[in-house]
C-alpha cells in the first residue's frame, strides 16, 4: 500500500504488451493509489492492450501500427472505455514527454525504442531502463542527455539493477573514489550452454528462444542463446556506471540466482541474489528508494549449488564482437546493434542458419568502420547503412 498523504507516481509504460511491460503492470496492480498509469503503449498486441485498458484504466493507449490502432479504437469503443488512442512513433514521444507524467518504463525492444526513451531522458524524467538498445546505440549521448536535463536512471537489466544495488548509493562513475576494481556481469550461458559448435550452428529458432531460466521476448531470448545479450550488456554497463571496458567481467552462472556483482579494492565482492524474477528489478525501481513488494517468491537456497565458470567466444563470437565494437567507439555499438537485430529476425524467421548472426555482425561491423557518433542523426544513418549491410549480406546466407 502506499503511504498516506504520498502522490501517486504517475507512468507511462512504452513496450506494455511485452513481458517486461506485462511484469510491470503486475507490480503496479500489487500497489493501488501508489501509481497512476498516464499511457501504455503497444506495436501489434490489440487484444492484449484492451485488456490492460481495463485493468488499469490509463489517459491514452498507443499503438505503433495503425492498422492495430484503428482495432484497438473499435474494441474499445465496444468496451465503453473511456481511453484515447493514438498511433506511430510521434505519439511514443508524446507520452513519454507529457508534463503529467513524472516515470517511464522504457520497455520496448530495440533501437525502435530510442527516439522516446531519448525524449524522456531530455524531458528531465525518472526513466526506468530495460530498452538496453538504447545505451548500446546512443550510450554518451543518452547519459549527457541524462546529465543535463536531471533526469534519473533506474535500470532494470537485472545484472544492472544488481550492480546498482551492489554499489555505493551516492556512486557517481568515479570507481578509484568508490574503491571499486570491477563490475561482474553474471550469463546464465544461455540454452547452448553446453552445445558444440556443430549443434550450435545446426540450432533452430523454436530451441533458441527456450531460455532454461528466465522467460522473456523473442529477440532478447536469441540474444541469450547467442550470447550477444551479454555483449549488449557489456556496453550498456559501461555507459550506465562509466566503467572503462576491461572493469567490465563476464562469468557464466547458469542457475541465474547471482545476478551480478561489484569486486572493490579491499577484495569485498558484493553480490545481489534472488529468484529469476523481472519483478524484483522493476519493484525496485518502481519504488525507489522504497522497497516494495514484488509478488516474487523467496529464494530457496538450501540444497542449491552455485556455480561460476569462464565464457567461450569461440562458441559464442558475439560477446567478443561486442567488446570490439567498444574498443572501436564512435558509431560502430550502433553498426552492432543494428546488423544483430536484422540477423535476428531472419534467423527467427527461419530464414538463416543461427551461426550467419555472429557472420553478419562481423562482416557489418567489418564494412562500416569508424563512423562518427556525435549527433542522434549519425547514429540513426549509422543503423540505417549497417541494416542494409547485413541484409545484403544475409541474402548470401539463406538456408
Ligand atoms: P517483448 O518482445 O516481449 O516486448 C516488446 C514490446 O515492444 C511490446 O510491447 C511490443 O509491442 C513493442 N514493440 C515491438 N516493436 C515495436 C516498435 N517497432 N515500435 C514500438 N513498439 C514496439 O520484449 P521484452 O519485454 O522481452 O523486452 C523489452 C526490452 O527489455 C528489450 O530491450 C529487452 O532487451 C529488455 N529486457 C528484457 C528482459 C526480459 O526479461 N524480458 C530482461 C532485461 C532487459 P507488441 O507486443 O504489441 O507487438
Ligand atoms: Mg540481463
Amino acid at each position: 500500500m502506499k503511504p498516506s498523504g504520498m502522490k501517486p507516481r504517475v507512468l507511462t509504460v512504452l513496450g506494455a504488451t511485452g513481458t517486461i511491460g506485462v511484469n510491470t503492470l503486475d507490480v503496479v496492480a500489487r500497489h493501488p493509489g501508489r501509481f497512476e498509469i498516464f499511457a501504455l503503449t503497444g506495436a501489434t498486441q490489440v487484444e492484449r492492450m484492451v485488456e490492460q485498458c481495463r485493468t488499469h484504466r490509463p489517459r491514452i493507449a498507443v499503438m505503433n501500427e495503425p492498422a492495430a490502432a484503428a482495432a484497438l479504437r473499435l474494441r474499445l469503443a465496444e468496451a465503453k472505455l473511456p481511453v484515447t488512442v493514438l498511433e506511430g512513433e510521434s505519439a511514443l514521444t508524446d507520452v513519454a514527454t507529457a508534463p503529467e507524467v513524472d516515470t517511464v518504463m522504457a520497455a520496448i525492444v530495440g533501437a525502435a525504442g530510442l527516439p522516446a526513451t531519448l525524449a524522456a531522458a531530455q524531458a528531465g524524467k525518472r526513466i526506468l531502463l530495460a530498452n538496453k538498445e538504447t545505451l548500446v546505440v546512443s550510450g554518451q549521448l543518452f547519459m549527457d542527455a541524462i546529465a543535463t536535463s536531471g533526469a534519473e536512471l533506474l535500470p532494470i537489466d537485472s545484472e544492472h539493477n544488481a550492480i546498482f544495488q551492489a554499489l555505493p548509493r551516492d556512486f557517481d562513475g568515479d570507481f578509484k573514489r568508490a574503491g571499486v576494481r570491477a563490475l561482474w556481469l553474471t550469463a546464465s550461458g544461455g540454452p547452448f550452454r553446453t552445445l558444440s559448435a556443430e549443434a550450435i550452428a545446426a540450432a533452430t529458432p523454436a530451441q533458441a528462444v527456450a531460455h532454461p531460466n528466465w522467460v522473456m521476448g523473442k529477440k532478447i531470448s536469441v540474444d541469450s542463446a547467442s550470447l550477444m545479450n551479454k555483449g549488449l550488456e557489456v556496453i550498456e554497463a559501461r555507459w550506465l556506471f562509466n566503467a572503462r571496458p576491461e572493469q567490465i567481467k563476464v562469468v557464466v552462472h547458469p542457475q541465474s540466482i547471482v545476478h551480478s556483482m561489484v569486486e572493490y579494492a579491499d577484495g569485498s565482492v558484493i553480490a545481489q541474489m534472488g529468484t529469476p524474477d523481472m519483478r524484483t528489478p522493476i519493484a525496485f525501481a518502481l519504488g525507489f528508494p522504497e522497497r516494495i513488494d514484488a509478488g516474487v517468491s523467496a529464494l530457496e537456497l538450501m540444497g542449491r549449488q552455485l556455480t561460476f565458470e569462464a565464457p567461450d567466444t569461440a562458441r559464442f563470437p558475439c560477446l567478443q564482437l561486442a567488446f570490439d565494437a567498444l574498443a572501436a567507439g564512435g558509431s560502430a555499438a550502433a553498426v552492432l546493434n543494428a546488423a544483430n537485430e536484422v540477423a535476428v529476425a531472419r534467423f527467427l524467421e527461419g530464414e538463416v542458419p543461427f551461426n550467419a548472426i555472429a557472420a553478419s555482425i562481423a562482416h557489418t561491423l567489418d564494412a562500416l568502420a569508424g563512423g562518427a557518433a556525435s549527433s542522434l542523426e549519425d547514429l540513426l544513418e549509422a543503423d540505417r547503412q549497417a541494416r542494409s549491410v547485413a541484409t545484403a549480406y544475409l541474402e548470401g546466407a539463406r538456408a
